[in-house]
């Protein structure tokens, strides 16, 4: 493989400073950033595949902090459902999953991912290890996790079955240039004290990244009270497991006693605008907690949550939910939100060393933009225009560790029409499992 020259390029760098490059070079040695600035090279391009970034954004990929791709099966079933977790979404995974379905999910999903110049993601299902492998095989960067709960799952009949599991999984991925495994507790409300402080022990002599749920559903928060006379977040830290390498996903039903936990320990959050808002469960106070210095990040949530994977979309929602909630258009400047989708998810998962701003020395995790497409023009305000204006289909090429894995919106790691075909070889059989599903909730 080439390395890769980008010339002619404006670059948001997302930097400390936030510097923009208006017109200048990135160069690519390896999986790394070796240069970059305004103007031309100042050295030979000879050995080089150099892409002309004329009238393009250049910007570090985007980070998905939270997510559960092979879900992308069941994707625009059980919308509208009342309690859907526990009445729809829990029984559709357990009837229907099994590791080959997963891996036809994972690659779908990474296949969106990729389109939407999505670099890394943080993800968390049952048969991990098939997400891995498609990770691996597609040229992503991740950090993955087999969710552990009381259970029956998919992959684990038994109470906890997922235990072994993950401890197999850590063993075989970690050490991995691109895959991170993880620690992944579902919720407080389907895992008990034990399991969680275990889980907890097992991130931390592993120095992995630990992630769940929290302060999420109403009913957690009446139970976590009920049963110990604490908030979710209370009980969590009451229990020892909250500290630097705890990622908190959702974290909307929480009070400043939560908050001054939050900052205390240094936990991470991964804010999922969009599917928060559509499930009707509240908005995370995420200004109060940058105002903290509480690292807050994007995430997705699994497609039958939020139904699209991709970073772009959730941006602009970013910006309207949390305008709208403070009662203020003047908070979350455009690059602001695009810092929460790039560095700010580097923070959140303990990577902002290696990815998630275009510096010298860091990895070559890049997101290109056209702004030939009607909805691009004009160009006075790139970060707005990315922000507000832009959809993933803007994105042109995607480069991961100094890959081109998406060029021109073809999938160079993969092939899509193949990967596409064996994800709707399971739509029949996931239609049936559906409806009988329906059946039985109409029946009541
Ligand atoms: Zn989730």
């Amino acid at each position: 493989m080439a390395n890769l020259l980008l010339k002619n390029a404006l670059i948001l760098t997302m930097d400390q400073a936030l510097t923009t490059v208006q017109r200048g070079y990135l160069q690519i040695r390896g999986d790394r950033i070796a240069a970059l600035g305004e103007g031309e090279p100042p050295f030979s391009e000879e050995g080089y595949q150099v892409l002309d970034c004329s009238g393009k954004i250049v910007i570090p990929g985007m980070i998905n902090t939270h997510n559960h791709l092979p879900m992308i099966l069941f994707r625009s079933l059980g919308d509208d459902v009342a309690d859907r977790l526990k009445r729809y979404l829990f029984p559709l995974e357990n009837e229907s999953l099994d590791a080959p379905m997963v891996r036809a999910g994972a690659d779908y999903a990474f296949a969106e991912l990729l389109f939407g110049g999505v670099t890394t993601c943080y993800d968390a299902y049952y048969f991990e290890d098939e997400v891995a492998q498609a990770a691996e095989a597609c040229g992503i960067r991740a950090v993955l996790a087999e969710t552990i709960l009381e259970g029956p799952s998919p992959s684990a009949k038994e109470p906890y079955g997922e235990w072994a599991y993950t401890k197999w999984f850590v063993e075989k991925w970690k050490g991995h240039p691109r895959i991170t495994p993880s620690v992944n507790c579902h919720a407080p409300y389907s895992n008990d004290t034990e399991h969680l402080v275990a889980a907890h022990d097992l991130a931390r002599r592993e120095g992995l990244l630990m992630s769940m749920h929290v302060a999420e559903m109403a009913y957690e928060h009446t139970g976590c009270v009920e049963r110990y006379g604490l908030s979710p977040v209370a009980y969590l830290d009451s229990i020892g497991i909250l500290d630097e390498h705890f990622l908190a996903a959702h974290s909307i039903l929480m009070d400043e006693a939560d908050l001054d936990i939050y900052q205390r320990r240094g936990v991470k959050v991964s804010y999922n605008a969009g599917s928060n808002a559509k499930s009707a469960k509240g908005v995370a106070k995420i200004r109060q907690m940058l105002d903290r210095g509480i690292p807050v990040s994007l995430g997705t949530d699994g497609a039958m949550s939020g139904n699209t994977i991709d970073i772009v979309t959730q941006l602009s929602l970013v910006g309207k939910i949390q305008k709208l909630f403070n009662g203020d258009r003047t908070l979350f400047p455009a690059r602001e939100i695009l810092q929460l989708a790039t560095i700010g998810g580097a923070r959140a998962l303990g990577m902002e060393g290696e990815i998630g701003s275009l510096e010298v020395g860091k990895k070559a995790d890049i997101a290109i933009f056209e702004t030939d497409s009607v909805n691009m023009s004009p160009l006075y305000d790139p970060y707005s225009v990315i922000v507000y204006s832009a959809n993933p289909g803007n994105v042109e090429s995607t480069i991961v560790d100094g890959e081109l894995v998406m060029h021109r919106r073809q999938l160079r790691s993969m092939d899509f029409g193949a990967v596409k075909a064996r994800l709707l070889a399971y739509q029949e059989q996931i239609r049936q499992t559906a409806a009988e599903l329906d059946r039985a909730l109409a029946e009541g």
